[in-house]
C-alpha cells in the first residue's frame, strides 16, 4: 500500500529543511507492508560468538532450569543447496539483490561489481550462482518487501551508509535486506586523493587517479553493507590479516612507488576477503545429511583460527580506551606502528608538494584549506591504532574447549615502541604546517562560508598557524590519558611486566618539555605541545574516574616537572620560553582548573567513503 502525504503547514524542522527544495510545502510516500511469516522450512543457527553475526533473541520460559533461558539465533537469508553432498551445488533459491535503477554510471557498475563479490564467498562455501545481483527493473517498487535492495540516496551531507534488514522475529530469517547508500560521501575519498596527489597541473588531469581510487572505494562499500544485510557484523581485526574482511573499515592503502611519488593502485581492494569466506561458509553452509553440524561448525571457526583469522567487532575497536592490538577502524597492515612509519612518508611527501596544483583552476585559494585538512590529518586513525597499543592487551572471543588463545600481553618493549612512535607524531617539524602552504590561505571570500570540515580556530578570519598543531597533538594524547586506560596500565605493570603510567609520563616530557628547544613557529608548537600535555597530566591528578594509584603516579610526574621549571627558570634567558615556564607553574599551583580546558577539536573525518 503506498500513501501520499503533503504537508503545506510551513513547518518543517532544521532537518527537513535542509533536504527540500522548498520550506513551505512537502509531498512524502509512504509504502505499508503487510507480510505473512515465512514457512516452517526455515533451521535457525546457533549463535556464536566468534562467527560475527547479528543475532536475534528471545526469552524461552519453558526452557528447563539448567539450560540457558535466551535463545540466540543468527540473522541469516534462507539457503539451501539442491545436492548438499555434491561439491558444488546450485540453490535451490538463490539471493538475489537488486540496485536501485537511479544510480548513474559510473557509480552503477562499481556498487554491481562490489556487490558482485559475495558470490566468491557462496563459491567457497560451495554454492555456484547462489548470490546474484540485478538492476531493478522499472516497474518494480524498492520498498516491496520480496526485493532485497541496495538503494542510492542523495543526502544533505556526508554521512554513514547502512545495511539494515527486514527478519522473523521467531528465528532471525533476513526477509528483505535493505542497503541505503550515501551519495555524497564518495566526494570525501575523491578529495583525499586530489590531496595527496596535487593532480592539477593545467587544468584536469588525464589520467583520473583520483576518481579511480573513488569507484574502488565504491565496490567495498557495496560490498560492506550488503554484508550487513547477509548477517554480518563488522570485523575489525581483518586489515591484519591482508585485508581479510569486506567488513572492516578500509582505509586507503597508500605507497610510494620507486620513483618516490605516491601511488594510490592498490589502495583498496578489489575481491572479498579470506575472512567472508570464512563467515559466510560458517552462516550458510547446508551439509550432508548425518553430518554432525555442531562439530562442523567449530571446526571451520577453529581452522580459521589456526590461520589467524578472527572476529573482533566494534565495542572493542570504537571504544577510545580500546585495548586490542589488531581492532581498529581506518587501519592497515598488521603492525600498526610500522605502517604508522609508512602513513607519515605518504602525508610528508604530500605536504611537501601543497600548492595551487591541489586545486584546480578558478577555485578560490581559500579553499586549498578544504584540501589541506585531510592531507594534515591523514595519519589520524593510524596513530589512534598505534596509541591503543599502550595499555593494550590481545585477546580473543574464545570458548572454553576451542584452544583458541584467551588473552596474551603485550609487552612492555612493544608498548614503548607503541608509545615512541605516537610521541612522533607531537615533534613540532611533523605538526608544523610549511610556511609556503599557509601564505597560500586567506581568509574566506564572500559566498564560499567556512564549512564545518575546516580547522577550528582561535584567529578568527585568518587562517590559524596553530590550532592545526594543538588539534593533532592532542588526539594521540587524548587516546594514551584515557582514564579507563591509566587505570588499567597500572594494573598491567603490577601483573604482566606492562609499561606503567609514571615511565609512560616520562617517555612524553622527554619527548616534550625535555627536548632540545627550537626556535620559530616551531617554538610556538613545542610550547603549545607541552602545555597540552600538561593539561593531560593534571586532569589525571584529579580525575575520580581514574584508580588512585594512576593518580598518584600522575601527581608524581608533575612534581617532577615542577622542579624541572624552577630549574629551566633559573637558567633560562628566552622571555618567551620564561613565560611559557611561568604560566605552567601557575596551572600547576591550580590543577582544578583544567576542568574546563577543552583543545580545538578535529573537522569530522569518519566515514571515509560512507560505512557502518
Ligand atoms: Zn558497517
Amino acid at each position: 500500500t503506498a500513501i501520499t502525504l503533503t504537508g503545506a503547514d510551513g513547518k518543517a524542522g532544521d532537518l527537513l529543511r535542509s533536504v527540500i527544495p522548498v520550506n513551505d510545502a512537502i509531498t512524502l510516500r509512504m509504502h505499508h507492508s503487510f507480510v505473512a511469516l515465512p514457512d516452517n522450512g526455515y533451521v535457525p543457527r546457533l549463535f556464536d560468538p566468534r562467527a560475527g553475526y547479528f543475532t536475534n533473541s528471545y526469552f524461552d520460559y519453558s526452557t528447563p532450569v539448567a539450560e540457558p533461558i535466551q535463545k540466540q539465533f543468527i540473522e541469516r537469508h534462507r539457503l539451501k543447496k539442491k545436492d548438499p553432498s555434491a561439491p558444488v551445488s546450485e540453490a535451490v533459491n538463490p539471493i538475489v539483490y537488486y540496485l536501485d535503477n537511479g544510480t548513474p554510471e559510473p557509480i552503477r557498475t562499481a556498487l554491481l561489481t562490489g556487490a558482485k563479490w559475495w558470490n566468491q564467498a557462496f563459491e567457497a562455501a560451495g554454492y555456484k550462482n547462489a548470490f546474484q545481483v540485478y538492476i531493478l527493473p522499472d516497474s518494480a517498487d524498492p520498498m516491496d518487501i520480496r526485493y532485497n535492495m541496495i538503494n542510492w540516496v542523495h543526502r544533505d551531507t556526508r554521512g554513514w551508509s547502512y545495511g539494515a534488514s527486514v527478519t522473523d522475529p521467531r528465528t532471525g530469517e533476513i526477509i528483505k535486506g535493505n542497503v541505503t547508500l550515501g551519495s555524497l560521501r564518495v566526494r570525501q575519498d575523491y578529495l583525499i586523493a586530489q590531496g595527496l596527489l596535487a593532480p592539477f597541473e593545467n587544468g584536469l588531469p588525464a589520467d583520473d587517479k583520483m576518481l579511480k581510487m573513488a569507484l574502488a572505494r565504491l565496490n567495498q562499500l557495496a560490498a560492506h553493507e550488503i554484508g550487513h544485510t547477509l548477517g554480518l557484523l563488522h570485523n575489525f581485526s581483518s586489515s591484519v590479516n591482508d585485508r581479510a574482511s569486506v567488513m572492516d573499515y578500509p582505509h586507503p592503502l597508500i605507497r610510494l612507488n620507486s620513483k618516490g611519488d605516491i601511488d594510490l593502485s592498490n589502495a583498496y581492494d578489489n575481491k572479498i576477503g579470506e575472512w567472508d569466506k570464512i563467515a559466510i561458509t560458517w552462516g550458510y553452509q547446508d551439509f550432508p545429511e548425518g553430518t554432525n553440524e555442531k562439530q562442523a561448525l567449530d571446526k571451520i571457526l577453529e581452522e580459521a583460527a589456526k590461520k589467524g583469522l578472527f572476529f573482533i567487532s566494534d565495542n572493542d575497536a570504537r571504544d577510545p580506551a580500546g585495548l586490542h592490538p589488531q581492532a581498529h577502524l581506518w587501519d592497515n597492515g598488521t603492525d600498526a606502528v610500522a605502517e604508522l612509519k609508512e602513513v607519515v612518508k605518504i602525508r610528508t611527501k604530500a605536504l611537501q608538494q601543497f600548492g595551487i596544483k591541489n586545486i584546480r583552476p578558478g577555485v578560490a585559494m581559500a579553499q586549498l584549506e578544504d584540501v589541506l585538512v585531510p592531507v594534515y590529518l591523514y595519519h589520524r586513525y593510524q596513530v589512534e591504532a598505534v596509541c591503543k597499543e599502550v595499555g593494550g592487551m590481545f585477546y580473543t572471543y574464545a570458548i572454553r574447549g576451542d584452544n583458541q588463545p584467551v588473552t596474551r600481553p603485550i609487552s612492555k618493549e612493544e608498548q614503548l615502541k607503541a608509545l615512541n612512535a605516537a610521541a612522533d607524531c607531537l615533534d613540532p617539524s611533523f605538526l608544523k604546517i610549511p610556511d609556503d602552504i599557509a601564505k597560500l590561505i586567506p581568509p574566506r571570500p564572500a559566498g564560499i562560508e567556512p564549512t564545518r570540515e575546516l580547522f577550528k580556530k582561535r584567529t578568527g578570519l585568518s587562517f590559524d598557524l596553530l590550532a592545526p598543531a594543538e588539534t593533532a597533538a592532542d588526539l594521540p594524547l587524548s587516546f594514551i590519558f584515557h582514564p579507563e586506560r591509566l587505570s588499567r596500565m597500572v594494573q598491567y605493570e603490577a601483573q604482566q611486566q606492562g609499561l606503567g603510567v609514571k615511565e609512560m609520563i616520562n617517555v612524553l616530557i622527554g619527548k616534550t618539555w625535555k627536548a632540545p628547544r627550537r626556535s620559530g613557529m616551531e617554538k610556538l608548537i613545542q610550547q603549545q605541545t607541552e602545555q597540552i600535555l600538561l593539561t593531560y597530566l593534571l586532569r589525571s591528578v584529579i580525575d575520580e574516574a581514574i584508580s588512585f594509584q594512576a593518580r598518584a603516579e600522575a601527581q608524581q610526574a608533575v612534581k617532577e616537572l615542577s622542579a624541572f621549571i624552577s630549574a629551566q627558570e633559573k637558567i633560562s634567558k628566552d622571555s618567551s620560553y620564561l613565560a611559557h615556564l611561568a604560566l605552567a607553574a601557575d596551572r600547576i599551583k591550580s590543577p582544578e582548573k583544567v576542568k574546563g580546558i577543552k583543545q580545538k577539536e578535529m573537522p569530522p573525518g569518519s566515514p571515509i567513503g560512507c560505512d557502518l
